[in-house]
Order: structure tokens, then sequence, then C-alpha cells
């Protein structure tokens, strides 16, 4: 009875009929299988939407992606999980992950290379490629780093972005003590950045930022600015970086040059849509336009969710990214219902019996 509260009266009227009266399994014209949802994405957002997709009983197919488990899973501490005490992203994923395969959610490690959706059922070819076809799509890619020009021949360890920093974040701890370090970029999390290098005992602390002004609370601002080895140079736009030995030089649009061990780039996200570009609505920053209450993009039978669409709002956050997986879970199963699809995996049943 609980259950029929939560999903409402006529879904599960839906639901029953359906489960009863149409076929199992479906083939393509193709002969391949045709699972009944795809989701391009193992973060939270596309696990959230697997959660629910799983557990209605639906054939799903989780693509992990060059990273699985998304932007979460790395080495940073997450005090934001609700019900889960303040612990590391990497601790927090693997029970998210065996939370939407305890229903049958199939996590496959690959990567899509491309995607029809002018197909009927949509079509999708990964980097090996492998064709699958499925009759609904979650597009849940979201963001990556934005980069810069570097002319660098090695820069690993010595050219950082977000990521690389909270993918090993002792080893980066290491590599900047004694260290003449330079954060770009003036939002929180340039500003984080910065915190880890003066607490590593960079030797000395430059922030670089384009405008006259730090995107940050003023507390963080002046915490920095009392900092002995720290120094903010508001107006540096960094137009690129290069090589010179084992130092670095930062080139600014206002013409300076300065040279540093170590920079740490942190100049915003953008997201993971050049595989979508042309295919479906999106908007001018490069998101996915979805409708808020459904994740319905601007094409029938696709969804998206998390940071890669326009919903995911001004500071994105893994919950949000979960919830509105969630949300296109949810759409997923309603359109799969009213369309007549029937649940393939009997452990749907569960939740109503
Ligand atoms: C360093 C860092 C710290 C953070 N700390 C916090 C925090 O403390 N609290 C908080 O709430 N949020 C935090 N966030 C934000 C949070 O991680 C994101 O909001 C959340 O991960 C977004 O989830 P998502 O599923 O939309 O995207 P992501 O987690 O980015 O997942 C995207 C997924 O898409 C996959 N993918 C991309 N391209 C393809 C493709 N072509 N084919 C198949 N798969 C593909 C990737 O492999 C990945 O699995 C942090 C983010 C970062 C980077």
């Amino acid at each position: 009875m609980l259950e029929i509260r939560l999903w409402g009266h006529n879904l599960m009227r839906i639901f029953l009929k359906t489960c009863f009266f149409s076929s199992f399994i479906a083939f393509s014209a193709i002969g391949a299988t045709v699972v009944d949802v795809a989701i391009i994405g193992s973060g939270c957002g596309g696990l959230g939407a697997a959660n629910i997709t799983a557990e209605f009983g639906y054939n799903t197919l989780v693509f992990s992606g060059p990273y699985r488990g998304g932007d979460l899973n790395v080495d940073t501490v997450v005090g934001n999980w609700l019900g889960i005490k303040t612990t590391k992203g990497d601790k927090i994923i693997p029970i998210v992950e065996k939370n939407a395969t305890k229903f049958g959610a199939k996590i496959i490690d690959a990567e899509i290379a491309s995607v029809d959706f002018s197909k009927s059922p949509l079509q999708l070819i990964d980097r090996s490629g492998a064709v699958y076809q499925a009759k609904k799509i979650v597009i849940a890619t979201g963001t990556k780093d934005r980069l810069v020009q570097a002319n660098i021949p090695n820069p690993k360890g010595r050219i950082y972005y977000n990521w690389d920093v909270h993918s090993d974040l002792s080893k980066f701890k290491d590599q900047v003590a004694g260290k003449d370090v330079s954060i770009i970029g003036g939002g929180v999390d340039a500003m984080k950045k910065s915190f880890y290098a003066i607490r590593s005992r960079a030797e000395k602390v430059n922030i670089y930022t384009r405008s006259n002004r730090m995107r940050t609370p003023s507390w963080r601002t002046s915490l920095i600015s009392r900092m002995p080895n720290a120094h903010i140079y508001y107006n540096y736009p960094l137009k690129k970086i290069e090589g010179n030995g084992q130092k670095l030089r930062l080139h600014f649009e206002n013409g300076e040059s300065k040279e540093t061990d170590i920079a740490i780039i942190s100049v915003g996200r953008v997201p993971n849509t050049s595989l979508f570009k042309n295919k479906l609505k999106i908007d001018s920053k490069g998101f996915i336009v979805v409708d808020a209450k459904t994740q319905k993009t601007s094409l029938p039978h696709v969804f998206a969710c998390g940071d890669v669409t326009d919903a995911s709002g001004p500071q994105p956050q893994a919950m949000i990214a979960a919830g509105n997986g969630m949300i296109a879970g949810f759409s997923v199963v309603e359109e799969l219902l009213k369309e007549g699809v029937a649940p393939q995996n009997n452990l749907s049943m569960r939740i109503f019996f």
C-alpha cells in the first residue's frame, strides 16, 4: 500500500496491466536485443536514474564512460551526502552503485562514441564499435574541467586541473611542498586549492584571477589575504602556459608573464555534450536543455540529468544530480508503461508485494 501511495494509483494500474499482457523480450530488426533503457554516464545522475528504472524491472544498461562513478568518485571530502557521515567521495560511490545494481541494472565499462537518435530503437556505438539499441536513453555525461592553452612537453605533476588534484590528493600535497604554486581562477574551487597548497607547505601561493574581485565569500578572500606567503593578483586573465626547463612560464592577457613551479587550473567546467551537438537542444553554454519536471530533452525518448543539463543549477552538487536522475528514471518508467512495455525483471515485483 505504501508504494501505491508513493507512485500513484494510475501508474500502479498501468504497471500491473502491462506486466501481464505484453511480451518480455524485444528484438530489433538487426537481431540485437533491444534494452529498455541505456544510460550514458555512471555518476550520481546516471546511477540515480538507473536506481529507478531497474527497481521497476526495466532492463537497464549504464555505460560507465572514462570515469566510472563520475566526478564524486575521487579523493575528495564530501560532507553533504544525506545519511552518510562526512567521508571521501570514493567511499560513497560504491554504495550508490550497489543500490543501482541490486535490482539488475548492469554497468558496462565502455565509452559511447556516437549516438543515432533518428533511429527507432535509438542507437549507441561504443569506442570498440559495439552497437547497442535502446527504447529510451538517459544522458548523464556530466562536465569536465575547462582546459587552457599549454605548450608543455610533460605537463604531468606540473599542471593540475581540479580533477587531477582530487584524483590523488596525497601525491598532490607532496608535490607542492616547498614549491612556488600558481592558482588560476577566482572561484570557490580555486580558493580551496589555494588552502590545500598553503597547508601542504608550498613556499609561495599566487592566485591569478581574471577580474577585479574573487567570486567567493569575502571571509575566504580575507583569510587568504592574511597568509604571509599568499598573494592575489587581480585582472590577470591567463593567455597560455609555456614550459621552460623545470619551470613554467605563465603568460597573461595584460602582457605580463610570471615564472612558477606548479600551475593549478581552476577556470570552470564545461558540459560533455559534443556527442549530442546538433542532435538535441543545447543552450549557449553547451548544457542540454531539459524540462526540469520530467528531465525530458527536446527529443522524444531521450532524457538528460545531472551536471550536463541546464537544470543542474549554479552550484552543481552530487545529490542534485542524483535527484534529477531519479526524476529522469520515473519519467522513463511512466513512458514505458504508457507505451505498453512490460518490465523484464521479476525482481521489480518485490517493491509491490
Ligand atoms: C573535485 C570535486 C569535488 C566535488 N565535491 C562535491 C561535494 O563535496 N559535494 C557535492 O555535493 N558535490 C561535489 N562535487 C560535484 C559532484 O561531483 C557533481 O555534481 C556530480 O558528480 C554530478 O554528477 P553527474 O552524474 O551529473 O556527472 P559526473 O559525476 O561528472 O558523471 C559523468 C559520467 O559520465 C561519463 N561519461 C562522460 N562521457 C561519456 C561517454 N561518451 N560515454 C559514456 N559515459 C560518459 C563519465 O565517465 C562519468 O561516469 C564535486 C565535484 C568535483 C569535481
